[in-house]
């Protein structure tokens, strides 16, 4: 950690606090220019929170978004095990994006792309809830899409 006042890298902690939600702050003195200065650790969970259209977040609950896709996928020729797998995929992929927090948005685009190779009738259900297609033009326009590509 280098020090903000001369960029040294070399401190010392002179005080540890443990914080309530996990955090560690840490009083530190610079050993060249003698300052001091705070650092703060805390834990990133490895999924980031999922920041809802209103602004609120949320912990990125996989068992969640398996219920979702499963949902658009009643009565369709999908396994369990494509689901599964489709929920897994966007949980690593969401992990390997290392943030601390990602958009709902991202999460709901990966579902789309990831249903529209599955199945296309699934596709459409989660799009008329996801995109929020409210009128039957809206979802011609997306079938119509669907049928072109
Ligand atoms: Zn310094």
């Amino acid at each position: 950690m280098r020090c903000p006042y001369c960029q040294n890298e070399r401190s010392r902690v002179v005080d540890t606090s443990h914080e309530s939600r996990g955090g560690v702050r840490r009083r530190r003195q610079c050993l060249d220019c003698g300052q001091r200065f705070s650092t703060y650790e805390r834990p990133i969970s490895a999924t980031p929170l999922v920041v809802k259209q209103d602004g609120t977040r949320e912990e990125f609950d996989r068992e969640k978004l398996t219920q979702g896709i499963r949902i658009s996928c009643a009565k369709r020729p999908v396994s369990a095990t494509d689901i599964d797998r489709l929920a897994g995929e966007i949980e690593s992929a969401l992990q390997a994006m290392g943030r601390a927090e990602v958009s709902s948005r991202v999460v709901g685009d990966m579902v789309i792309a990831g249903l529209k190779s599955l199945d296309q009738i699934a596709y459409i259900r989660f799009a008329i809830v996801y995109l929020g297609l409210g009128d039957l033009g809206a979802i011609r326009q997306e079938i119509d899409r669907l049928l072109e590509s």
